[in-house]
């Protein structure tokens, strides 16, 4: 195919500068093949295994036919008669296979997003859960971790707030931000 093109190129530039390009693709591919030295060392296949491979005893090659195509298919079970549109359609929207309608959702109090009834709004918790750890990197950052913990009632303060009265002998806390509306002080 290259030399057809070649020959019946009919640009003559065209075809000199396809001459080098062959030319030099010859000799950067195979150098050793092209140039009469010895071939290069190249990837061969090598088998580990027993020289000669264990024979079936009852060798009845003679007799057994060659092995039939069915002998190959791994059979599965399959269903003997169509089930019609309808049918399927029954079964598949059966109303015990539906997603109940759920009448148990309500409104949080707290941030307005919607939530079951009797399960804890998935918002806030998350709110509470963060600030629950800042918390507890303050205490971390006072007593060095949770071993050296005094055995008394915490007080967590916010910014602009002063220690109670009943406040001696207690852990306190303060963190540098605004109280939380739902972190109620008592
Ligand atoms: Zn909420």
């Amino acid at each position: 195919m290259a030399a057809v093109l070649l020959l019946f190129s009919p640009l003559p530039p065209l075809r000199g500068l396809l001459q080098r390009c062959w030319g030099r693709l010859e000799r950067g591919l195979s150098p050793g093949f092209f140039g009469g030295q010895s071939p290069p060392w190249g990837p061969a296949l090598a088998v580990q295994a027993p020289a000669f491979l264990p024979q079936p005893v009852n060798d009845t090659s003679e007799s057994s036919e060659a092995p039939s195509l069915f002998d190959s298919i791994l059979w599965m079970a399959a269903p003997k008669k169509r089930r019609t549109i309808e049918v399927n359609r029954c079964r598949r929207r059966n109303p015990n296979k539906l997603i109940k309608v759920k009448r148990n959702i309500d409104v949080c109090p707290e941030c307005g997003n919607l939530k079951q009834k009797h399960v804890l709004c998935g918002y806030c918790y998350a709110k509470v859960k963060a600030e629950t750890r800042l918390i507890r990197l303050e205490m971390q950052k006072k007593e060095g971790g949770p071993f050296s913990a005094p055995s008394v009632e915490t007080l967590v303060l916010y910014e602009g707030e002063n220690p109670p009265e009943n406040a001696e002998g207690k852990r306190i806390i303060e963190r540098a931000r605004k109280r939380p509306s739902w972190f109620v002080q008592n």
